[in-house]
């Protein structure tokens, strides 16, 4: 009988325990996803939510990468719709398959989905694969999981290291005859009418060999600079791997170990820090499966969010008259990326600025994204909110002025996102209402008509989120 292999978030074939096990039994592999309307990798998650549009549009990428490596290796990939129990024990019917293994992903408790599968005569096998270690294998010394990042990212260098990377196979041994599959263009994961996509496209390419190429590049010319060039917003010193992680197109194995392969490299040593703060993230996902929803730090739970929908969308837009903050916004709605500085800058601006519930960024953010990951976004969104479990403390409140000059101090940044103020000299390029009015003639800036006023005064806006933690310290 064959085995279903059910790829999720996991769309790769090195490194991939569940399928190396498949291939083990001896027995013809099919592979199979399944759209569930809901996040893949979350099918079992008591709060699910859609794939947001731009995750969407990675996800058809990535799938016709995986199709067309599998048919290199003599195999498919099946495509199905979901609900998934019964998309898989109907192709399971289908092909007389008794065996289903797959990926497991933080977060969710997978049990309840392994007793339904079980229900409908499949066995169900789980391996690891997302993370470099299981939440389980990592705790404090008290038998708790970690809270705190330092520690934690201490800690997981006194383990033994993750196996080093399998290799991907040459071959997958086919059924007889193979089930019928859904037409990946049938899904409709990319736009059509608006086509928004176009800058998500000229910047990215889905996909394991991309991801693996995408590695490579960044350790020989980047890694480097990491260190030093990782805050600068428009230095390119990151590895923009985010959305190949995200979808599980290289496992954080291949990343450990390509980095160790570089023992001297600094540059490197950081970036695998970072790579710690994404395992960080899922942990903590593992602990607090709701975190998209509800704060780490339960009296934020009292917090008195401003209901402000011009905001928000002034926002979204880029049009907050704050040159950082809309740089940022809109580099994210053209590419689907934004860079991690940048998304602090938003995010405190968003929370602390405007007073609006971090949730409202975090939809946002997962809508917009083609790196919108269940663990790093709650996670990055509480962490700037200042009510995850480690984060920048609520009355640190990010001057988006002073942000600006520091980590784009040549401009370039604002002068690629936001052109209407290009031709202004670095000295107001991110305090244009400072600025006199000849020099604004000069640039062609009209404050008001070409760029917006500022939405808020900062300070003003500081004072009154300090007020707003203060009710609720006071009440706790
Ligand atoms: P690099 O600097 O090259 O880092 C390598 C990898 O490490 C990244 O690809 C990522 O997987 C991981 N990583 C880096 N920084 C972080 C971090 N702070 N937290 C968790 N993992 C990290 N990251 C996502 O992958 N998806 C998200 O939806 C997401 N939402 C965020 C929301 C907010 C408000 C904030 C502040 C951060 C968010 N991040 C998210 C984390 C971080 O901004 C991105 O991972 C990073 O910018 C991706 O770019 P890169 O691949 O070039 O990163």
């Amino acid at each position: 009988a064959p085995v279903l292999l059910w790829l999720r978030r996991d769309l790769r074939l090195s490194d991939h325990p569940a399928l190396t096990a498949a291939l083990e039994s001896g027995r013809p592999v099919i592979p199979v996803y399944v759209l569930d309307g809901e996040d893949p990798g979350e099918a079992a998650r008591p709060t699910m939510r859609s794939l947001g549009g731009a995750a969407r549009w990675w996800l058809h990428g990535s799938l016709a990468a995986l199709a067309a490596a599998l048919a290199a290796r003599g195999s498919r990939l099946i495509l199905r719709r979901g609900p998934v129990v019964r998309a898989l024990a109907d192709l399971a019917a289908e092909t007389g398959a008794d065996t289903v293994v797959w990926t497991r992903h933080a977060g969710a408790d997978e049990s309840p989905l392994a007793e339904a599968l079980g229900r409908a005569g499949l066995t169900a096998r789980r391996f690891r694969g997302t993370l470099l270690f299981e939440p389980e294998e990592v705790r404090t010394k008290q038998g708790q999981p970690f809270r705190v990042f330092t520690p934690f990212w201490k800690h997981l260098q006194t383990l033994d290291p993750p196996p080093r990377p399998l290799p991907a196979p040459e071959r997958l041994p086919a059924p007889e005859t193979w089930p019928a599959s859904d037409a990946l263009d049938d899904w409709s994961l990319r736009p059509t009418r608006p086509d928004w996509a176009g800058g998500l496209r000229e910047v990215w390419t889905p996909g394991e060999a991309a991801a693996h190429a995408r590695l490579s590049a960044f350790l020989e010319e980047d890694a480097a600079g990491y260190a030093d060039g990782r805050d600068r917003l428009a230095a390119e010193a990151t590895s923009r791997l985010s959305p190949h992680l995200r979808f599980g197109e290289i496992s954080p194995r291949a990343l450990w170990h390509a980095v160790r392969d570089r023992p001297h490299d600094r540059g490197a040593a950081a970036f695998l820090r970072e790579v710690g703060w994404r395992e960080f993230c899922h942990h903590l996902l593992h602990q607090a499966p709701d975190m998209a929803d509800r704060p780490l730090q339960a009296a934020f739970a009292r917090f008195p969010w401003r209901d402000d929908p011009e905001g928000l969308a002034a926002w979204r837009a880029g049009r907050t008259g704050y040159p950082v903050v809309d740089a940022g916004m809109r580099q994210l709605w053209t590419t689907g990326w934004m860079h991690n500085r940048a998304r602090m800058i938003v995010g405190s601006f968003l929370v602390k600025d405007l007073l609006v519930d971090w949730r409202a960024g975090e939809r946002w953010f997962w809508d917009t994204l083609v790196d919108a990951c269940p663990s790093n976004n709650p996670a990055g969104w509480q962490w700037v909110g200042g009510c995850g479990a480690d984060a920048a403390p609520y009355f640190r409140v990010f001057n988006p002025v002073l942000q600006g000059e520091r980590f784009d101090p040549a401009g370039d940044y604002v002068r690629a996102w936001v052109p209407e103020l290009a031709r202004l000299p670095d000295r107001w390029l991110h305090r244009p209402w400072e600025a006199e009015s000849a020099v604004l003639r000069a640039a062609g800036v009209r404050l008001g008509e070409t760029y917006p006023h500022p939405l808020v005064d900062h300070k003003a806006a500081r004072d009154r989120a300090l007020a707003a933690l203060a009710e609720i310290k006071g009440a706790a």
